[in-house]
């Protein structure tokens, strides 16, 4: 089923028979702020059906070390929904992260987090801000592919995918138009990055001008998140990848004064996931008083996702409403502006008795407005004619002197391939590097065809049979290189695949 069909299917059953959500009340506060907000949610007429999941602390006390029982996913395949009150995670080693359990195991590629302002009822320097930060939720440096490969050097892959490229841009843009958003701004390190977040924004480029509509624009992530955090109210949908976007979406919730506020929400293809963004807050558990509001916006989106637009709407005004009251959870109580210091269920009660009203100072909710209805098209891969140029060959080498290793690996001979250059952490070093450059134990070889050449600046390389780096390594070995991996350099449809050496 697509999310097409999904949201299709959701839409006639809300007439009708309710839609199932699999509820997770969590550890600490968990269990109090999801009573408060499903009781909200059914003064309200959520069409929703909650059925019980365990997951969290006792489940991992029990010895199950992803915090996830067999029962659970069994009950989330069934209802493709999840409304999750934070967990604890045990302290100690061998406890897998359950939300990257679920996260991936899912496929949930998209973590949406809206962060609006609530001032002055909620303290922040930027009141207009009203900004959705919209993650890629899988892949980047989260694919968690880490290696040793010297004494001296550590990796980590940063894996970037065309698929979850396409997912995520055509999702923000979707989003955008779902809510009626006016802009999406797109966030990566390309001028650095060429080959992946080269492909992450050439992606968006493409994805953009199928929405005339919405505005589109790209900043370098490091400037972007300055002027996120500088003047957030610029701001309105924000698309990047998934390191960047945990950074930055912290930032927004911090500088909306709001991180103990907001909701965010997981999405998948055929599942979502809903939850507030803080956790158990074991501190405060057990005495009634947390601040059940970011669940509470975390169902808002679920229902919004649904189908369930006014419904959604309905109780966003009558939250917002209670906070413009001045009935206030103990975390956001202010001497002198609130008006009285509520526990969780009686802040729950209060926003059930604003039912039907909309704030007058805070702006009101436009959710009604959108259609909630988001498509995601299946991807179909462009198969394009690869072929072999070259290898790069790592080395754990401990000598100091470039031109010793680089003498040596260019005297090989009778592979079919020939050394192009060596680099150090990225920098050429041989031939003709410069002698401040630091090396440590870690050089990269790149050899290419023994034909390849260069017309002007742009390199032609020569065709490589895989023999030949056979034949090459084998060498390598024979001469007692310490060879750590290998990297095939490949061109697709005559385009290079692969990034040059600095100063290359
Ligand atoms: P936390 O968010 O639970 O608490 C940080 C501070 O904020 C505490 O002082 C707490 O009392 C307060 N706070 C948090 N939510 C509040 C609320 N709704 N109302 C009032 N005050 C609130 O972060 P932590 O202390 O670092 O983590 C506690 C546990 O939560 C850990 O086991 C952590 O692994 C887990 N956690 C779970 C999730 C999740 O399930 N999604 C997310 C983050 C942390």
């Amino acid at each position: 089923m697509n999310s097409s069909t999904l949201n299709q299917e959701t839409k006639t059953k809300n007439l009708t028979t309710p839609t199932k959500v699999a509820i997770a009340r969590g550890d600490g506060i968990g269990p109090e702020i999801m009573e408060a907000t499903l009781k909200i949610l059914k003064a309200a007429g959520a069409n929703i059906e909650p059925h019980d999941i365990e997951l969290g602390e006792q489940v991992y006390l029990s010895g199950n070390t992803s915090g996830i029982n067999s029962d659970a996913w069994d009950k989330i395949n069934e209802t493709k929904l999840i409304l999750k009150a934070p967990i604890t995670t045990p302290q100690g080693s061998g406890f897998k992260s359950l939300n990257v359990t679920l996260r991936k195991s899912l496929g949930l590629f998209a973590n949406v987090r809206p962060v609006q302002a609530l001032s002055p009822y909620v303290p922040t320097h930027f009141p207009k801000m009203d900004v959705v930060i919209i993650r890629e939720n899988e892949e980047d440096l989260y694919a968690g592919i880490e290696h040793r490969q010297t004494n001296d050097v550590y990796q980590c892959l940063k894996l970037i995918t065309r698929p979850g490229c396409e997912r995520i841009v055509r999702y923000a843009f979707e989003y955008a138009k779902a809510y009626g958003r006016k802009k999406v701004t797109c966030m990566v390190k390309d001028n650095i990055m060429k080959v992946t977040d080269g492909l992450f924004h050439k992606v968006f480029d493409e994805i953009a001008v199928e929405y005339p509509e919405i505005k589109n624009e790209t900043q370098i992530i490091d400037i972007g998140s300055a002027r996120l955090a500088a003047k957030p109210e610029n701001y309105d949908v924000i698309v990047t990848a998934n390191l960047y976007g945990d950074i930055i979406s912290d930032i927004a919730a911090e500088i909306g004064g709001s991180v103990g506020m907001c909701g965010s929400a997981n999405i998948g293809k055929n599942v979502a996931m809903f939850e507030a963004i803080h956790g158990s807050a074991p501190d405060i558990s057990g005495q009634g008083i947390a601040n059940p509001s970011g669940l509470i916006n975390a169902s808002i989106s679920m229902l919004a996702h649904i189908g369930q637009t006014s419904i959604a709407s309905q109780i966003k005004n009558a939250w917002l409403t209670t906070l413009e009251e001045g009935h206030h959870p103990a975390d956001i109580y202010q001497e002198g502006k609130s008006t009285a210091k509520v526990n969780t269920q009686e802040f729950a009660d209060r926003v059930i008795s604003n039912l039907g009203k909309t704030p007058s100072q805070l702006s009101k909710s436009t959710l009604e407005k959108g259609s909630g209805e988001i498509v995601i098209p299946d991807y179909v891969r462009q198969p394009q004619k690869k072929g072999l140029v070259g290898v790069d060959v790592f080395v754990d080498w401990q000598g100091s002197n470039p031109d010793e290793i680089g003498d040596s690996l260019s005297s090989i001979e009778s592979t079919g391939l020939k050394l192009k250059m060596i680099t150090n952490r990225g920098v050429k070093v041989y031939p003709t590097g410069i002698k401040e450059t630091y090396c440590t134990d870690h050089w990269r070889c790149r050899f290419v065809g023994k034909n390849s050449s260069s017309i002007g600046q742009k390199p032609k390389y020569d065709k490589v049979e895989y023999e030949n780096v056979i034949a090459l390594l084998s060498k390598l070995d024979h001469l007692k290189f310490d060879v750590i991996k290998t990297e095939n350099l490949y061109e697709f449809d005559g385009s290079r695949g692969f990034s040059l050496g600095q100063g290359e």
